[in-house]
């Protein structure tokens, strides 16, 4: 077979070499622009396990690059001028010209035909090829001349980063977060050689204006950077530039990654946020994915190409999944400001749904007791709840876990009841339960257990005289069944439903109040207001009339009792309602972001509702209950401990 390859970075060079391996017959051609010892960069980091793969498709060279290795185990967080270390997560790093080299030398061995500093201006002279590979980076040209067929994606993360090196190793892998009078500058710092480390610096763009970075030459910006960070260098260390240009992250991501003979990979293909580390892993495993299926279809190409893209693309999504969110929160990192040390740390490692509490614990068991014993009050004891068994106090109503479920009886330490509706008007379907049938509390009347009910009152607006929801998501009753709807104005919730007329405040406050009064005569210590999903209050925050919410909320927080803590459910698109809100003497908002209009469509997965909660939380200062596919407590332990919400709603299995 003739290949012919573009680009030799980590993907060509590793494609070639283990196509050699599989049959020295073939004839493998990599061309690329730059010397073979020319560098662009420092050094390049794995985390732990990315290198099992590559020690059973090329043992030699495997063997080279792990002997070249810097290796570490514990990370380093330095934040407010503390450190906290926290150990468990195995990574090394190889300077990327010493990674090439390797690999070019390995090639050459191998037999493969390396043709250094030709820049490839079209892909025509390279066709003749059974194969053609754009393993060409992050602008493509392989990618941009088929991009018909390849149907790219790209975009741009909004953060500014660059690519610095420093004169000596950093003890081990290190974050340093330093607020200038600028901005925030956050540097992610790893040894690769016993002398030279990379940082990777990230800043906003504000940041990155008001430094006058966009104005300076590169030498210039080094030299800021590096006096933002001299502290953290030690005196007479320097920051090394090298091309060290601030630009934007490129997303990019492809529909297909094949046409014909032609097929792209690594940076060409898709790219993640160097933040999880995992680019140049990727880029690697491409090219074992695709070595190992032209191996085993050899007579048919379509085949293998297919496989090839089958079984990498899927691989490849979650890791950009996870990588979106690890960028989103470095961009978003000065949100969690006022968090202590610990719990700083502790958000960090837990940024992405991979880490959770059960796996640091097997990281770093210390880390966690110690955590835990700060989280249940920091006064030193050995032994302290895990997050979610810490009791919360609301006012004066000490919940005594941070689970809530829908029942009672279930150990959660709050229940939340489903809408309980103010006027027979205001019921979503004849099932709802209206708060004149409503049962005096069961805590109210000595059962306690340690369990709080919360009831919810609410409005269905809209959304009400619908069939039961056994049945169906909003589904009209038949027509003389119906009740009258009412809703902030004479608009449907959805095509199907009916239209309701406008509704008249000044009663709705009289109604909310009145039920806010009888819940409290039925013994129950905590009170929601439901403001979401599309509900009549919702419909007034749709179209941006925060007034009435408002002047509901005084009304009921007047009567309601100031020693008994008062929640709203809400969605977490208008952070400037949620600080109203709080304002007027709101002590938890339930975020719940579904059903808004008829035509919303919700991102699930795993957890799903964490960052909502967490934007909410700790944008606005106020405690949230997180909801959205939350089924472990571990998952609870998580987020809680991470300060993305005080309570969770645990999904019934
Ligand atoms: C700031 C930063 C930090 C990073 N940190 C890490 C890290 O810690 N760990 C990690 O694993 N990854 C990291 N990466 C990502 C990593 O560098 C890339 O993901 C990886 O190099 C991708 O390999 P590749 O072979 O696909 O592309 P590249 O390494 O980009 O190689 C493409 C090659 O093609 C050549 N080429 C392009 N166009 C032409 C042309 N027209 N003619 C001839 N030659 C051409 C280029 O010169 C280049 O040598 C980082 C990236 C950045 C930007």
């Amino acid at each position: 077979m003739k290949v012919n390859i573009l680009g030799a970075g980590p993907a060509g060079l590793y494609l070639a070499i283990l196509l050699k391996q599989s049959d020295r017959r073939h004839q493998v051609q990599v061309v690329e622009r730059n010397a073979p010892d020319a560098t662009f960069g420092f050094g390049v980091v794995f985390s732990e396990g990315s290198l099992d793969e590559l020690e059973r498709a090329d043992y030699e060279s495997y063997i080279a690059i792990t002997e070249s290795f810097a290796s570490w185990n514990p990370l380093d967080v330095r934040y407010w001028g503390t450190l906290t270390r926290i150990r468990g997560n195995v990574f090394s790093g190889i300077a990327r010209q010493e990674l090439l080299r390797l690999l070019q030398d390995r090639a050459d061995r191998l037999g493969v035909e390396l043709v250094f500093e030709r820049e490839v201006r079209s892909l025509d002279p390279y066709l003749d090829a059974d194969l053609v590979v754009g393993a060409d980076g992050a602008n493509s040209l392989t990618r941009r001349t088929y991009a018909d067929r390849f149907r790219p994606e790209l975009g741009q993360h909004p953060a500014k980063y660059a690519w610095f090196g420093a004169d000596f190793a950093f003890p081990v892998f290190t974050y340093i977060f330093k607020e200038t009078r600028w901005g925030l500058f956050q540097a992610h710092c790893y040894p690769y050689a016993v002398d030279r480390s990379t940082m990777v610096v990230l800043i906003s763009e504000a940041t990155w204006r008001n430094a006058g970075l966009d104005e300076m030459s590169e030498q210039e910006s080094l030299e800021l950077t590096q006096a933002v960070f001299q502290d953290d260098l030690g005196e007479g260390r320097r920051m090394l530039g090298n091309r060290s240009l601030w630009i934007n992250f490129p997303w990019i991501s492809c529909a297909s990654w094949h046409s014909g003979p032609v097929v792209i990979m690594g940076d060409a293909a898709h790219t993640a946020h160097f933040s999880i580390g995992s680019g140049t892993k990727l880029a690697l495993e491409d090219a074992i994915a695709l070595a190992r299926a032209l191996a085993r279809w050899k007579d048919d190409r379509e085949a293998a190409l297919t496989e090839f893209e089958m079984e990498r693309q899927p691989v490849v999504e979650r890791l950009q999944e996870a990588s979106r969110v690890s960028a989103d929160y470095f961009a978003s990192v000065q949100r969690y400001f006022r968090f202590q040390p610990p719990q700083f740390a502790y958000q960090l490692m837990t940024r992405t749904p991979r880490i959770t509490h059960n796996n640091l614990t097997a990281r770093d068991p210390q880390f966690v007791r110690e955590f835990e014993t700060w989280f249940a009050g920091g006064d030193g004891r050995l032994v302290a709840p895990p997050p979610a068994f810490t009791p919360l106090q609301l006012r004066e109503v000490v919940l005594a876990n941070r689970i809530v479920l829908t029942r009672t009886g279930q150990g959660a330490g709050l229940v939340v009841t489903s809408l309980v509706a103010v006027t027979p008007e205001g019921r979503i379907d004849p099932e709802t339960v209206l708060v004149s049938d409503l049962a005096p509390s069961p805590t109210g009347r000595g059962r306690g257990g340690g369990e709080e009910v919360m009831i919810s009152l609410g409005h269905a607006g809209a959304r009400g005289a619908m069939r039961p929801r056994s049945l169906g998501l909003d589904l009209p009753l038949p027509e003389a069944e119906r009740w009258p709807l009412v809703s902030a104005s004479a608009r449907a919730y959805a095509p199907w439903t009916p239209v309701p007329s406008e509704a008249d405040p000044a009663p709705l406050i009289d109604q909310f109040v009145a039920a806010a009064r009888r819940v409290r005569e039925l013994g129950y210590r905590l009170l929601e207001l439901d403001f979401s999903r599309g509900y009549l209050i919702d419909s007034f925050l749709l179209e941006d009339r925060l007034d009435f919410p408002l002047q509901l909320l005084e009304a009921v927080r007047d009567v309601w009792p100031a020693d008994l803590p008062l929640g709203v459910a809400c969605s977490s698109d208008s952070l400037e309602a949620v600080r109203a809100f709080k304002a007027a003497g709101v002590d938890l908002v339930r975020v719940l972001n579904g059903q808004r209009t008829w035509d919303a469509r919700t991102e699930y997965g795993r957890m799903y509702g964490a960052a909502a909660s967490d934007r909410v939380r700790n944008e606005c200062g106020v405690q949230t209950i997180a909801f959205g596919q939350i089924t472990t407590v571990d998952e609870v332990n998580t987020i809680v401990a991470a300060g993305r919400a005080d309570l969770c709603m645990l999904d019934p299995l």
